[in-house]
């Protein structure tokens, strides 16, 4: 069954409900105040949760946006100033004392 989310005009609050297809908004009670004035809203992602699990073109869709905003993100500069300074290894300077008999 799928999952519907809903709305209630009531109380304002929102809330899923899983319901058959044919359930209609007009009979559904809000978990909140019981009374029947719910919207029932648009959610798609819910219902492909619950429904078959073949990517669908939505979903197909919703990963091409998710990779477009990695590549926006990975070719941000480097933020500067937050970059640590190389350092240098602690062993370079051990021989330059000029004490050693070369
Ligand atoms: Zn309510």
């Amino acid at each position: 069954m799928p999952m519907y989310e809903y709305r209630c005009e009531g109380c304002g609050e929102g809330f899923e409900i899983v319901q058959p297809m044919n359930a209609r908004s007009e009979d559904t009670v809000c978990p909140h105040c019981q009374a029947k004035k719910a919207v029932r809203l648009l959610s798609a992602f819910a219902s492909k949760i619950v429904g078959d699990h073949k990517p669908g073109f939505g979903e197909m869709k919703a990963y091409d946006m998710l990779h477009e905003r990695m590549d926006k993100f990975g070719k941000l500069p480097p933020i500067i100033g937050k970059r640590k300074p190389p350092t240098p290894p602690p062993s370079s300077d051990s021989d330059s004392g000029g004490d050693k008999p070369s």
